[in-house]
Parts: structure tokens; sequence; C-alpha cells
């Protein structure tokens, strides 16, 4: 499996940074899946937009998500069948309620038609795996200011977890622990540790949070730093680095293609 970052900041815009064009979340995953649909999925062809069939969705903040309404609109004519989307039940009806309310956006869910529609939502729950073409999808749990997920990816070699936006999360931890062959972890760190209050007010990681979890779990895997806010990213790894030595870690950036 290739996972292709196609975005990873915490913001848009390049925090003064050039090379580094801003996308939010978004993972290409071979060619035809997609965790989250942040603005990263922008930097993809038409051809690459008609080719993703499933989109893992870990929650529905708009960093997330602002990308799937327009993506079903964009290719909706090049596709012989609905985009189906998985993720949890409730973010489901946070989606249908507040997007897909035929006042922000169309009900893709009934156009062009009920049963020839442009998505398809399917739930998934915490624990619940799904395998497409060999290849497993696992939801994780993530502990954020709206309901959410993590996802861990295996291909039978090798595996890859990510946390989505969450806060301190024991359970998510003690759940990739058990994975084998866990190669990369993209865990999410918005704040350096000076803004402590907004990470537990907003439900996000600082380092010395990040740390507090990690203390006594045997992690060999790197760790991908994602969701760094773009004017702290330098300050943020610099933290981590010296709240966890001896764990191999760095930045994820745009463009990163990751094998497993
Ligand atoms: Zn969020
Ligand atoms: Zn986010």
């Amino acid at each position: 499996m290739k996972v292709r970052v196609l975005g990873c900041s915490g913001a848009i815009g390049s925090g003064g940074d050039a090379r580094d064009p801003g996308g939010t979340t978004a993972l290409l995953v071979d060619s035809d899946m997609l965790i989250d649909a942040g603005t990263g999925v922008a930097v993809l062809s038409d051809d690459e937009l008609a080719r993703i069939d499933h989109v893992f969705l870990t929650h529905s903040h708009l960093d997330h998500v602002a990308y799937l309404p327009l993506m079903i609109d964009a290719v909706g004519d090049r596709r012989t069948g609905p985009l189906i989307v998985h993720t949890s039940r409730a973010t489901i009806d946070i989606l249908q309620a507040h997007v897909f309310n035929n006042l922000i956006w169309p009900d893709f869910t009934r156009i062009p038609s009920a049963d020839a529609p442009g998505v398809r939502f399917e739930a998934l729950e915490v624990g619940e795996s799904l395998v497409l073409d060999g290849r497993t999808v696992t939801a994780l749990p993530a502990c954020h200011s709206v309901p959410s997920m993590g996802f861990a990816l295996a291909s039978g070699d090798a595996a890859l977890a990510f946390s989505g936006d969450t806060s301190s999360c024991p359970a998510f931890w003690a759940r990739i622990s058990a994975i084998p062959e866990l190669r990369h972890v993209i865990v999410e760190t918005a704040f350096p540790d000076a803004q402590i209050a907004l990470a537990h007010a907003a439900h996000h990681y600082c380092p010395q949070l990040i740390a507090g979890d990690l203390l006594g779990i045997g992690l060999s895997a790197e760790l991908l730093i994602s969701h760094l806010k773009p004017p702290y990213g330098e300050q943020i790894l610099d933290e981590l680095r010296a709240a966890l030595p001896g764990i191999a870690m760095r930045a994820l950036q745009a463009g990163d293609v990751l094998e497993i």
C-alpha cells in the first residue's frame, strides 16, 4: 500500500514557508481510497479524483471534510457508482444535518437519484475493520471535541496508524501498541506547550500531553507529526524531541509517500 500525503497542515496558508502549500488533512491510499478530505485534495487532477471510491473520515471538522462535497460534484458524471464514505454514525448524522442539507450543499445521497446517488454513507464503529482488496482499514479510538476516530491501515506486510485529531487518548496508544508490524504512526500535535490551555479547550495535543500518553508504551514505529499550526511547527518539533528522547520522529509533509 502507498499512502500519499496530500495535506497535513493544521491550517491553510504556509505560515511564511513558501515550500509548504499548507493544505489541510488528506491522505491518498493507493489510488482509490482517501483518508479525510481537507484542502490537500486540491492537488489531485480530475482523473485522480474520479478514481477514488472510498473516503474514510476521522470527524466532521471543516479542515477534514471541506473538499468532500466539492469532489462528489466535480467528478460525479465520470463515475459509475457512488462515492462511499465510511465514518462513525455520529459524523454521518452531523454531515447530513449541517452540510448535505440542501442549504449548504445538495443532498447527494438522493442526487442524481435515490437509486443512483453521488454519495453513500456507511457507518463504521471504533474497533471495526473493513477489508478492501486485501487492504485492512480499522477504526481507532480518538478523543477530540466532536465524535472522532483514527484509522489503522494494514497491507499484510506492514501497518500504519493515524490518530486524526485528538488530545490525550490512552485508548489510542493501547490499541496501536498491539498492531503487528507497525511501521509509521501519524499523530497530530496542533499546539506548542505554551498553549496547553488551548490544547485542552480544543481537544488537541501539545508535546507534553503526548509525552504523558507515551510514558510506558514501548513504541518502535516512527512518529510522523501532523496538524502543526504553521507558525509553531519548528517549536512543536523541538519540544517533542526534548520530551520524547529516543523516539524517532519527524514532521509529516505534503508530498510524502509512505509504503507499508
Ligand atoms: Zn478537529
Ligand atoms: Zn483538524
